[in-house]
């Protein structure tokens, strides 16, 4: 029987997910069950890609720079990498506002339905985290972020997986020494980190038998704790155009890749497709990163060289849906709160902060609504306001934090095709399996 591809059996994962979780609904004890019984799965699954994202981005990344024979290719891939990053962000955000400008999404509000959701909302314990959270990021200092690039400590750093930008530094400054000394000196070191980056690979390999199973209990977790059907309809309009703006900027990479590449979109969709499907299941770009890079090495063909630096910077600073996402949910709030602040320079102001705000997202679910927080800050929007237009988009927050972190993963994936072609580093895929090079009996 020919083997079915691996996103296609998470795809059926998926479909299950979503029938047990409304199945589930249909019973008083339906959605405790699953919470108790089912989640677990989907947990475990998560912290399991958790736990190789830091020994995964250490081992690639040394391995990466000090297979470069020379730092200076280092200097111009990083510079092209941020541009690039920079510009698809921009990009993203002017979509999310020309589209949110055109459908105006906010005048299909009821006022019956912003007293509903605010009255179900407004004082929701998430919204006021998300509110808090932001508050404490805003005191910080405008060069702050530079300064928390550089970390005290190596091991605390890599301690915590919030705290990627200063694991990509250190590993950087290991990697650009490690090319510095003597090759006796460095040989055993680079042989160290080249065997952990095998083994941490097959890894991901072993973790990804379990995804068919996790995304059936992640969706079906997701399907239980939905809110209200009724708010969900009421905002279908808002949804339609974040949805609408996310498509668009899919197509722009499917154009980049065909046109500057020369690789087929439909074959670039298929090899990605199954960390696409675990961005949406996980709503996390950080937790799919293992699966992210062991697609792009090894089934787009990007050498390690470009994939170990592109794509740990991007999920921790691209977020090319969130950005959009950022810039459509800011507007939809004004148009429906606050219609005096939709002045051009408002929306001046929301490029720069939405670029901004992508950039210091965390790569975790709902980060993105935090972020909206400083964006609104930044344009003067009342403070009474706020967590009533936090009420506002809050119901459709993770189906909608699903697809721009689907998104997220994907620019990403595009950035790296694009280096790698331009760096001449673009070969042939070499797939390896789980049970590659095991001595068969
Ligand atoms: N969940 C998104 C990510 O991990 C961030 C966000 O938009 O909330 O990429």
């Amino acid at each position: 029987m020919k083997k079915l591809a691996l996103h296609s059996k998470i795809l059926i994962g998926m479909l299950f997910g979503v029938l047990l979780g409304f199945l589930m609904l249909q019973f008083s004890w339906g959605k405790p069950f699953v919470q108790d019984w089912i989640e677990p799965i989907g947990a475990i699954f998560v912290r399991m890609l958790k736990l190789i994202a830091v020994p995964l981005i250490i081992a690639s990344l040394v391995k990466g720079i000090s297979d470069l024979k020379d730092i200076s290719k280092f200097k111009s891939m990083g510079l092209k990498t941020i541009l690039l990053y920079i510009t698809t962000t921009v990009f993203a955000i002017s979509i999310g506002l020309t589209a949110v400008n055109v459908f105006k999404p906010g005048e299909g509000i009821s006022t019956e339905t912003v007293v509903h959701l605010k009255k179900t909302y407004a004082s929701n314990d998430q919204i006021k985290a998300r509110i808090e959270e932001a508050n404490k990021q805003k005191e910080t200092k405008p060069l702050q972020f530079v300064v928390d690039m550089v970390p005290e400590n190596a091991f605390k750093a890599m301690s915590n997986n919030k705290l990627m930008l200063q694991v990509i530094f250190f590993t950087i400054f290991l990697g650009i020494s490690l090319l510095l000394v003597p090759e006796k000196q460095a040989k055993p070191l680079k042989i160290f980190f080249d065997s952990l980056n095998a083994v941490v690979l097959k890894m991901v390999d072993l973790i990804m038998l379990m995804a068919p199973i996790a995304v059936l209990s992640l969706l079906a977790t997701v399907i239980v704790t939905t809110n209200d059907i009724n708010i969900l309809l009421a905002l279908l309009r808002y949804a339609a155009v974040v949805v609408f703006g996310l498509l668009l900027i899919v197509g722009v990479y499917l154009i980049l890749i065909s046109v500057y590449t020369k690789k087929s979109p439909i074959w670039f969709l298929k090899q990605i497709a199954p960390a696409q499907l675990l961005a949406f299941s996980t709503s996390s770009s950080a937790a799919t990163l293992p699966v992210t890079m062991e697609r792009v090495e090894e089934h787009l063909g990007v050498d390690k060289e470009v994939s170990s630096f592109v794509l740990p910077v991007g999920a921790t600073i691209n977020m090319d849906g969130t950005s959009l996402y950022q810039a459509v949910a800011s507007v939809f709030i004004m148009q429906v709160l606050w219609p005096e602040g939709l002045v051009f320079s408002n929306q001046l102001v929301i490029v720069l902060t939405a670029l901004m705000a992508s950039i210091g997202s965390a790569a975790v679910p709902g980060a993105g609504m935090v972020m909206l927080v400083i964006v609104l800050d930044a344009i003067g929007f009342p403070k009474e306001l706020l967590p009533i237009g936090l009420a506002l988009i809050f119901a459709v927050d993770r189906p909608l934090d699903m697809l721009r972190t689907t998104i997220n993963v994907t620019g990403d994936a595009t950035v790296s095709m694009l280096i790698a072609k331009s760096e001449g580093k673009l070969g042939e895929p070499h797939v390896q399996n789980w049970d590659d090079d095991y001595p068969k009996k």
